[in-house]
Protein backbone atom coordinates (compact mmCIF):
# COMPACT_ATOMS: atom_id res chain seq x y z
CA UNK A 1 0.00 0.00 0.00
CA UNK A 2 1.25 3.39 -1.29
CA UNK A 3 -0.21 6.08 1.12
CA UNK A 4 0.09 9.45 0.27
CA UNK A 5 -1.47 12.66 1.14
CA UNK A 6 -4.08 14.19 -1.18
CA UNK A 7 -3.10 16.93 -2.57
CA UNK A 8 -6.19 19.09 -2.64
CA UNK A 9 -7.57 18.36 1.03
CA UNK A 10 -4.73 16.66 2.36
CA UNK A 11 -6.26 13.25 3.25
CA UNK A 12 -4.70 9.83 3.63
CA UNK A 13 -5.19 7.65 0.53
CA UNK A 14 -4.13 5.04 -1.41
CA UNK A 15 -1.84 6.38 -4.22
CA UNK A 16 -2.18 4.31 -7.45
CA UNK A 17 -0.94 6.55 -10.37
CA UNK A 18 -1.53 10.01 -11.61
CA UNK A 19 -1.94 13.31 -9.85
CA UNK A 20 -1.89 12.91 -5.94
CA UNK A 21 -5.07 13.36 -5.24
CA UNK A 22 -7.65 11.27 -3.20
CA UNK A 23 -10.92 9.39 -5.28
CA UNK A 24 -12.85 11.97 -3.88
CA UNK A 25 -11.11 14.94 -4.94
CA UNK A 26 -10.30 13.31 -8.23
CA UNK A 27 -13.99 13.12 -9.03
CA UNK A 28 -14.59 16.63 -7.95
CA UNK A 29 -11.18 17.25 -10.80
CA UNK A 30 -13.10 15.44 -13.27
CA UNK A 31 -16.53 17.43 -12.76
CA UNK A 32 -14.54 20.30 -13.04
CA UNK A 33 -12.96 19.57 -16.13
CA UNK A 34 -16.13 18.96 -17.58
CA UNK A 35 -17.20 22.15 -16.51
CA UNK A 36 -14.09 23.68 -18.06
CA UNK A 37 -14.66 21.80 -21.17
CA UNK A 38 -18.15 22.64 -21.96
CA UNK A 39 -17.68 26.70 -20.78
CA UNK A 40 -14.86 26.86 -23.60
CA UNK A 41 -16.77 25.10 -26.27
CA UNK A 42 -19.92 27.56 -25.37
CA UNK A 43 -17.86 30.72 -25.00
CA UNK A 44 -15.32 31.04 -27.57
CA UNK A 45 -13.98 34.62 -27.46
CA UNK A 46 -13.29 33.94 -23.43
CA UNK A 47 -9.92 34.40 -21.38
CA UNK A 48 -8.08 32.06 -19.04
CA UNK A 49 -8.71 34.23 -16.81
CA UNK A 50 -12.69 34.34 -17.12
CA UNK A 51 -12.26 30.66 -17.57
CA UNK A 52 -10.90 30.49 -14.27
CA UNK A 53 -12.77 32.66 -12.43
CA UNK A 54 -16.42 31.55 -14.20
CA UNK A 55 -15.68 27.98 -13.57
CA UNK A 56 -13.92 28.43 -10.19
CA UNK A 57 -10.47 26.31 -10.88
CA UNK A 58 -7.11 27.74 -10.58
CA UNK A 59 -5.47 28.65 -14.17
CA UNK A 60 -2.61 27.06 -13.27
CA UNK A 61 -4.87 23.68 -13.66
CA UNK A 62 -6.65 24.82 -17.09
CA UNK A 63 -2.77 24.87 -18.08
CA UNK A 64 -2.30 21.76 -16.96
CA UNK A 65 -5.36 20.19 -18.87
CA UNK A 66 -3.75 22.37 -21.94
CA UNK A 67 -0.25 20.85 -21.24
CA UNK A 68 -1.94 17.22 -21.48
CA UNK A 69 -3.87 18.13 -24.27
CA UNK A 70 -7.21 17.12 -22.79
CA UNK A 71 -8.44 20.99 -23.66
CA UNK A 72 -8.51 21.78 -26.92
CA UNK A 73 -9.61 25.36 -28.11
CA UNK A 74 -11.28 26.23 -31.33
CA UNK A 75 -9.34 28.07 -34.01
CA UNK A 76 -11.49 31.01 -33.58
CA UNK A 77 -10.89 30.82 -29.47
CA UNK A 78 -9.67 34.08 -27.58
CA UNK A 79 -7.73 31.95 -26.30
CA UNK A 80 -3.73 31.90 -27.52
CA UNK A 81 -1.60 29.58 -26.23
CA UNK A 82 1.48 29.70 -27.56
CA UNK A 83 4.42 26.79 -28.28
CA UNK A 84 7.18 27.22 -25.93
CA UNK A 85 9.60 26.82 -28.52
CA UNK A 86 8.96 29.07 -31.22
CA UNK A 87 5.82 30.72 -29.71
CA UNK A 88 3.52 29.79 -32.66
CA UNK A 89 0.10 30.18 -31.93
CA UNK A 90 -1.35 26.63 -31.03
CA UNK A 91 -4.52 25.30 -29.67
CA UNK A 92 -3.79 22.69 -27.29
CA UNK A 93 -0.65 21.51 -26.10
CA UNK A 94 2.98 23.21 -25.01
CA UNK A 95 4.24 23.34 -28.72
CA UNK A 96 3.72 24.07 -32.30
CA UNK A 97 3.35 20.58 -34.65
CA UNK A 98 6.55 21.50 -35.58
CA UNK A 99 8.51 21.87 -32.85
CA UNK A 100 6.72 18.13 -31.02
CA UNK A 101 8.07 16.68 -34.21
CA UNK A 102 11.80 17.88 -33.86
CA UNK A 103 11.67 17.16 -29.70
CA UNK A 104 10.91 14.01 -30.54
CA UNK A 105 13.45 13.37 -33.20
CA UNK A 106 15.75 14.51 -30.46
CA UNK A 107 14.46 12.57 -27.93
CA UNK A 108 14.77 9.18 -30.34
CA UNK A 109 18.44 10.52 -30.92
CA UNK A 110 19.03 10.91 -27.41
CA UNK A 111 21.38 8.26 -25.66
CA UNK A 112 23.38 7.64 -29.26
CA UNK A 113 26.93 9.07 -29.44
CA UNK A 114 26.91 12.40 -31.33
CA UNK A 115 26.78 11.88 -35.25
CA UNK A 116 31.15 12.35 -36.08
CA UNK A 117 31.11 15.53 -39.08
CA UNK A 118 32.74 13.22 -42.12
CA UNK A 119 35.48 14.64 -43.38
CA UNK A 120 35.28 17.40 -46.02
CA UNK A 121 35.85 15.79 -49.08
CA UNK A 122 38.57 17.90 -50.81
CA UNK A 123 37.49 19.46 -54.00
CA UNK A 124 40.98 19.66 -56.01
CA UNK A 125 39.87 21.76 -58.98
CA UNK A 126 38.96 24.65 -56.61
CA UNK A 127 42.51 23.89 -54.57
CA UNK A 128 45.14 22.66 -56.84
CA UNK A 129 47.73 22.44 -53.85
CA UNK A 130 45.89 20.16 -52.26
CA UNK A 131 46.50 18.06 -54.74
CA UNK A 132 50.06 18.53 -54.68
CA UNK A 133 50.13 17.81 -51.49
CA UNK A 134 48.34 14.65 -51.71
CA UNK A 135 50.14 13.17 -54.36
CA UNK A 136 53.59 13.75 -52.41
ZN1 LIG B 1 -8.59 14.85 -1.54
ZN1 LIG C 1 7.03 25.71 -32.22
Amino acid sequence: MNARNCKNCGRIFNYVSGLPLCPACRDLMEEKFQTVKEYIQNNKDTTMKTVAEECDVDENQIRQWIREERLVFADDSGIVLQCEICGRSIRTGRYCDKCKQETMRDLAGAGRQPVRPQPVQKKEKENPRMRFLDNR
